[in-house]
């Protein structure tokens, strides 16, 4: 065995920018021993690993057993037969709008945000970005969470995404006010700056009619706000529907497609495009899910892994006549079954081409369960016939570089933050495995 002194791993801890000792002692390091590790990177697993886990929430070392630190102070947990993976981060959430199944900016309080955020957190989403509908609130919470050692789910955000005047989503009740709403290229020029002095990570446009039925943001607007943040070092999200859309924005510099493509099949010329551009994929299957799910009675009302953490103020509204209602006499709900079907052959299309994909699933909006969908989206990329190594990566290393943040997420390497999951099965087995999740540690302290 590979010994270290315990002033060694303090070392290596101050290199990596850790807080000093407490007076009259070293900090208490973790040591995880024993398990099968998936790292995020895409390497072979690797089975009796050890992972150390410093005071100070990031990872003192991962690896094979043998080269593990030890020494006084060092608690060691035996984790035999466990398998220990990074925490997922969704690309594509919505935060702090919804109480129940109603959506409007006035449930916009900490109490809500940190609810759902914990929501999050119980099943395994350690990061999520918030595409576009927050409020100020986000920024001082955010802060709040960088300062320090983040607990629960690490928060991203777009803070206020562009539309058309009078375009959605200022047109669902009680989200008026809640995006731009932009004519002019003076106006995206101001919107833009006042983003960036806000530090947000992303910024988000809607680009959609919704089956004609909305007005849609033009394509020269569209890159008047992608030239405008590339100018402010930001990159650039966008809702997207229709096949031509995407592939004008991608032409235009885009940096995603924050949701698939559900028109009709991805052609060549769009492929040649995307992979030119580098345009990033962020499937969103569950939300096309929720567009037609709730007409009649559906299992996964029943399941108990859905269950255990759903709010039930949401499952109740679900199951209201009229909230089913609102989908069963849906002249449209034929297609949205269609657009899901399509949307599944354009992302095994796309990551055959070697496209990036990054995960994402649209949750937080009524009847897009924070937590559950993100499992049930794995199951739709495995189901669309992306391999369990392929989703795994959408949500570790993948997703922590679209965000510009593998130095501290996304795998779990030396000095990374240790957002880690404990799962009693194998996920490279069966993606479904990934609900055996029995722990979820952010920043290495175990979420309750
Ligand atoms: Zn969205």
């Amino acid at each position: 065995m590979n010994r270290f002194s315990l002033s060694a791993i303090c070392g290596l801890a101050m290199l990596a920018g850790c807080s000093s000792p407490p007076p009259g002692g070293n900090p208490e390091v973790r040591v995880l021993e024993n398990f099968t590790l998936i790292d995020g990177t895409g390497r072979p697993a690797v089975p009796n690993a050890a992972i150390a886990i410093g005071d100070d929430g990031r990872i003192l070392y991962v690896g094979d057993k043998a080269g593990a630190p030890s020494g006084p102070r060092m608690t060691k947990v035996d984790m035999t037969g466990k398998f220990i993976m990074p925490g997922i981060i969704n690309l594509h959430g919505h935060l702090g709008n919804v109480k129940g199944v109603t959506q409007d900016q006035k449930f916009y309080t900490e109490e809500n945000l940190l609810k759902q955020l914990n929501t999050y957190a119980r099943y395994g989403v350690t990061s999520v970005v918030s595409m576009g509908s927050d409020t100020p609130l986000i920024l001082d919470f955010r802060a709040k969470q960088r300062a320090g050692k983040a607990t629960t789910a690490r928060v991203f955000t777009a803070l206020r995404g562009f539309t058309a005047v009078a375009g959605y989503p200022s047109t669902v009740p009680g989200m008026k006010g809640v995006p731009y709403e932009v004519a002019k290229e003076a106006e995206v020029e101001k919107a833009v700056e006042e983003l960036a002095l806000k530090q947000v990570d992303l910024v988000k446009i809607w680009v959609d009619d919704h089956l004609g039925k909305e007005k849609k943001i033009s394509i020269d607007l569209c890159k008047a706000i992608i030239a405008n943040a590339r100018k402010n070092n930001l990159n650039t999200a966008a809702h997207i529907f229709y096949h031509d859309d995407a592939l004008k924005l991608s032409e235009a510099g885009l940096y995603a497609f924050a949701h698939s493509i559900r028109d009709q099949p991805v052609t060549d010329q769009l492929i040649t495009t995307v992979k030119k551009n580098h345009t990033w994929q962020i499937p969103t299957l569950t939300r096309e899910v929720s567009t037609f799910v709730y007409a009649k009675p559906h299992e996964f009302l029943k399941d108990a892994f859905f269950l255990k953490g759903a709010d039930p103020e949401a499952v109740t509204g679900v199951q209201d006549q009229k909230f089913m209602d609102r989908q069963a006499k849906d002249p449209n709900l034929a297609r949205y079954q269609e657009f899901l079907k399509t949307a599944q052959a354009n992302l095994k299309k796309l990551a055959d081409s070697g496209v990036k994909i990054g995960f994402g699933t649209d949750t937080g909006p009524p009847g897009r369960f924070t937590g559950f969908f993100e499992h049930w989206e794995m199951e739709l990329m495995a189901e669309a016939g992306l391999t369990a190594s392929q989703i795994i990566e959408s949500f570790s290393h993948n997703a922590a570089e679209f965000l510009g943040v593998s130095k501290d997420l996304g795998t779990l390497e030396t000095n990374k933050w240790a957002d880690i999951l404990v799962l009693s099965k194998n996920p490279m087995d069966d993606i479904r495995n990934m609900r055996t999740i029995e722990q979820v540690m952010i920043s290495g302290v175990p979420v309750k």
